[in-house]
């Protein structure tokens, strides 16, 4: 399940909700006030089971490095 943050415009708080599909997610309230004009921001992980099984470590690429 993707996780997506929001910004509540109401509150001013943001915060993350565990979505099972798209209208799920704009169908989201906000936990502190029930705001439902809340904005969803860039997902922190939607990856759709691309390259299963890899778990490459993010590591700083210095361009001429060795
Ligand atoms: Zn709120």
């Amino acid at each position: 399940m993707p996780l997506f943050e929001y910004d509540c415009p109401g509150c001013g708080r943001p915060f993350e909700k565990l979505v099972r599909s798209a209208s799920q997610a704009d169908a989201v309230l906000c936990p502190a006030c029930g705001n439902p004009h809340v904005k969803r921001k860039l997902s922190t992980f939607a990856v759709k089971g691309s390259s299963a099984g890899s778990r490459a470590a993010p590591v700083a690429v210095s361009p001429g490095g060795l």
